[in-house]
């Protein structure tokens, strides 16, 4: 039977100060005895932060359970490295999420399917429709989640904590074990573990989403430039990072775009 495990704020509080200065397999190590095996697992678009978390977790725990979502517009390369990372790590409980049939045929008979381009709100939409919704169910079932988010990747990630407590995902644990993490950190890891990372990485880009919505950068661009490209000042977010209906993502928004609301 799942042992459920939670915390308040104010211990989380003093999770975060003991743990922040710590080495990221120091925080996943934590984690890992603290929940139940079932309860807790790496989420990832298994971009290369997300495949440096993988392997540390492995590496601690090789059953570990690991999330990642079929939005059904990703490039064909990421289905195959899907299947790369499975024969990598065959222990891992690899479980690739998909969103709702239904709500996906709505979306696109009501809004057309590439809808995306038209506005951001209609950007948004498909979004929370095709990638936060499986990942919110998903993270229903969970006490604790593991993501690769690094504080110098965009704005609204400055001020991540190694530790937090996700109000915006019923309270659970929200673990960002490569918070103060450089880029070359990251690079560093996977090369020195022989980590296998996205083939797309080889072809010039530097963040990794749908099919449609990502393109290579150019030199000199930031690297999450390539994500819904044609947007201007908007955050480079879906929505799970800095959920829609809290009004996260507005309030990053804002902040952004340095708007006083
Ligand atoms: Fe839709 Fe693009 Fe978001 Fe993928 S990245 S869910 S295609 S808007």
């Amino acid at each position: 039977m799942l042992q459920r495990v939670a915390f308040d704020d104010l211990e989380v509080g003093e999770i975060a100060i003991e743990l922040d200065d710590r080495e990221p397999q120091e925080v996943i190590a934590w984690a890992l005895d603290t929940f139940d095996p079932d309860a807790i697992a790496v989420v990832t678009a298994l971009q290369a932060e997300g495949m440096a978390i993988l392997d540390m977790a492995v590496r601690l725990r090789p059953e570990v359970r690991v999330l990642t979502v079929d939005t059904l517009r990703l490039p064909a390369a990421t289905y195959r490295f899907i299947e790369e990372v499975r024969a990598r790590y065959p222990h891992a409980q690899v479980e690739v999420l998909s969103p709702d049939p239904g709500a996906v045929e709505a979306m696109e008979l009501r809004d057309g399917r590439d809808s995306f381009r038209d506005s951001l709100a209609l950007r948004l939409r498909c979004c929370q429709v095709r990638k936060v919704q499986p990942l919110v169910r998903a993270l229903d079932g969970l006490d604790c989640w593991i993501t690769g988010l690094r504080r110098d990747q965009w704005a609204s990630r400055a001020a991540i904590r190694k530790v937090e407590l996700d109000h915006d995902h019923n309270g659970i644990v929200k673990l960002n074990p490569l918070a103060d993490w450089t880029k070359d950190e990251v690079w560093e890891y996977l090369a020195d573990h022989d980590v296998p990372v996205h083939p797309l990485y080889a072809e010039g880009y530097t963040s990794i989403g749908c099919d449609p919505c990502t393109r290579p950068v150019s030199p000199g661009e930031d690297d999450r430039a390539g994500r819904w490209w044609w947007e201007t000042g908007a955050p480079k977010e879906c929505g799970i990072h800095c959920p829609i209906e809290t009004g996260g993502f507005e309030h990053e928004a804002h902040a952004i775009l340095g708007e006083d609301r």
